[in-house]
């Protein structure tokens, strides 16, 4: 064997090596990869959960008052009254303090 032909082989064997070394890593990094992909769908799961439960507790819509601006009196969106005002003079609110606070009272429909 000439010397020339010693480098060769030592210079396959080291890629050899180092070919090996890299399956080993890619290796490594594919477990990693499956460890990171199975915690992310855990923790998808987690969340779902958390959002069922968010929307289980979600209160219940509150009824919305509405009032003429020409009028005195906030009505529930139901009472014949509230049916009678024209669009455009309309304001809703999403609850009785808010109505009064904008100087509405209450009409005999509001409980
Ligand atoms: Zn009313």
């Amino acid at each position: 064997m000439t010397l020339s032909e010693k480098n060769v082989k030592r210079a396959f064997q080291s890629a050899k090596t180092d070919i090996i070394n890299l399956q080993r890593e890619i290796l490594e990094l594919n477990i990693r990869q499956q460890k990171i992909m199975q915690m992310l769908s855990v923790l998808d799961k987690k969340l779902v959960v958390t959002d069922n439960k968010a929307a289980k507790n979600k209160p219940r819509v509150k009824p919305t008052y509405v009032a003429s601006k020409a009028g005195e009196k906030f009505h529930t969106t139901n009472c014949p009254y509230a049916k009678n005002i024209k669009g455009k003079t309309k304001i809703f609110f999403a609850n009785k303090q808010d109505a009064i606070a904008q100087g509405f009272k209450p009409c005999n429909c509001v409980e």
